[in-house]
């Protein structure tokens, strides 16, 4: 059933361009959609942005959180090992498959709804989010770069989730600037022979194909390269062990003299970047919704603590300084998820600068996740501390948030690059007299 419209309908309403009929529609398909809603303290607004089929999805989601991903979140991260449950789950209910192209068995689903079931996974379960975003990071390149044949032959497996792909670009000596990658591939006849090695690899223990970028020798290019698990000559480290995100396991690659056929290099020559930067730009939305997501459920968790806890003759919740910690961590991630919501409908439009309002909105949600995880932990006290409290998981993963798929400084440096770029050509602000500010 529907409810009644409200003065927050006609305030959607005038924002939103839509007639009234339009919104109240759209709030009766919603709650259509799935179950009745139930309140939740984080407002679905968003939503409303997103049509009555991708509302559906983000319920059916919400519905898998409260059923199964959630209540299983803390075994998946007793130990690291790949998650297959969680993952054979995520591919079976079309989770993974919102990374693809229709075409290839995929949803081809927009950024503005991935954002949401994205941020939906981490409210429970890092691992389950980072399967969606490594989804993202794994095969974009596949989907952008591969010949059709390859296309053909992987994507729809990929898809649904029978064979995995990971993304090899970092290395011993090249992470953050990336442009200092070491690993060779050099033309030989209809084929290159790579030689290098790649750290930090999500999925390197399970999966199938590898998407590797290499430097071409003597051009200062790079090339994307598709490499099958079983390549002679291709070697994965055992298992690393890491702080958190548990579940989604790392190892190491050694390439020594692998031949890698033409048929099985994505793009042109000298794509390798661009295809990377691709990949990483989706997979940089889907970190920063993932964090929020993390947030939100801290806030939930520090908030519901704060009715439950008696302290000093009330309840921890009715003491003004809680009141003011809760309110600092509600304003900014209401504010995080507006920024990441425009970075999403930039994605989806295709605008020129939607890498830096992806990097503006990576690095926002991911900070902020860090600071309202470790406030909800100090606002739950000892128990915030304690393996069976889920605090602790939040706290351990929301670090890497802030290191992969570029760590906040690197995503600063982006932004203020871009700032100064901009400004030299932009309007003069009207208050400045002509001439140098030096001469003020
Ligand atoms: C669990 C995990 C999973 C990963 N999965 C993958 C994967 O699947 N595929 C893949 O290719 N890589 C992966 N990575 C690698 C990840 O992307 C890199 O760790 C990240 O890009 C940072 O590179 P780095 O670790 O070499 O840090 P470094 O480049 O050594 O930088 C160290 C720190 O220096 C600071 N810094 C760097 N540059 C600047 C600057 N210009 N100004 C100011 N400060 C700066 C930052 O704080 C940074 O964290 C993964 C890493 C981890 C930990």
């Amino acid at each position: 059933m529907g409810r009644v419209p409200g003065a927050s309908d006609r305030i959607a309403c005038r924002n939103s361009g839509w007639t009234f009929a339009e919104v109240f529609t759209k709030m009766q398909d919603f709650s259509a959609a799935g179950r009745a809603m139930t309140p939740r303290l984080f407002s679905d607004h968003p939503l409303l942005e997103l049509q009555a089929s991708e509302q559906s999805q983000v319920q059916h989601v919400r519905e898998l959180c409260r059923t199964t991903i959630g209540p299983a979140a803390a075994e998946v991260a007793r130990e690291d090992r790949f998650a297959w449950d969680t993952f054979r789950l995520l591919a079976r209910e079309g989770v993974v498959a919102t990374a693809f192209p229709a075409a290839y068995g995929g949803s081809d689903a927009r950024q503005v709804l991935r954002v949401r079931i994205i941020e939906e996974l981490g409210r429970v379960c890092s691992t389950a989010a980072s399967m969606i975003t490594g989804t993202d990071l794994s095969a974009r390149a596949i989907v952008a770069g591969a010949s059709p044949a390859l296309k053909d032959a992987l994507l729809p497996r990929l898809c649904r989730g029978e064979i995995q792909s990971a993304f090899a670009l970092t290395e011993p000596s090249a992470g953050s600037d990336v442009r200092g990658l070491t690993s060779v591939a050099q033309r030989d006849g209809d084929a290159y022979i790579l030689n290098g090695s790649k750290k930090f690899i999500t999925r390197a223990s399970t999966a199938d194909w590898f998407t590797v970028v290499a430097r071409l020798p003597a051009q200062g290019r790079f090339v994307g390269l598709l490499v099958p698990r079983d390549a002679a000559g291709l070697q994965v480290s055992p298992e690393v062990g890491k702080l958190g995100w548990y579940g989604v396991p790392i190892a190491s690659l050694t390439f020594t003299d692998v031949r890698v056929a033409e048929s099985h290099r994505l793009g042109e020559e000298g794509d390798g970047f661009s295809l990377a930067q691709d990949a990483l730009l989706r997979a940089r939305i889907g970190h920063a919704a993932m964090a929020l997501g993390r947030a939100i459920g801290a806030v939930e968790i520090a908030a519901t603590y704060g009715g439950d806890r008696q302290v000093f003759g009330k309840s921890l919740g009715e003491h003004q300084g809680v009141q003011w910690m809760l309110a600092d961590m509600a304003t900014q991630i209401e504010a995080s998820r507006a920024l990441l919501q425009v970075a999403a409908q930039k994605y989806d439009r295709g605008d020129a600068d939607g890498a830096t309002f992806a990097s503006m909105a990576k690095l926002h949600a991911t900070d902020l996740c860090m600071k309202v995880v470790t406030d909800a932990l100090q606002l739950t006290g000892g128990r915030g501390y304690l393996q069976d409290f889920p605090l602790e998981r939040f706290f351990r993963d929301a670090k890497l948030n802030q290191i992969g798929e570029g760590a906040s400084e690197v995503h600063k440096t982006v932004i203020g690059r871009d700032v100064v770029r901009r400004m030299a050509s932009a309007e003069r602000h009207p208050c400045l007299r002509e001439g140098p500010l030096t001469d003020y």
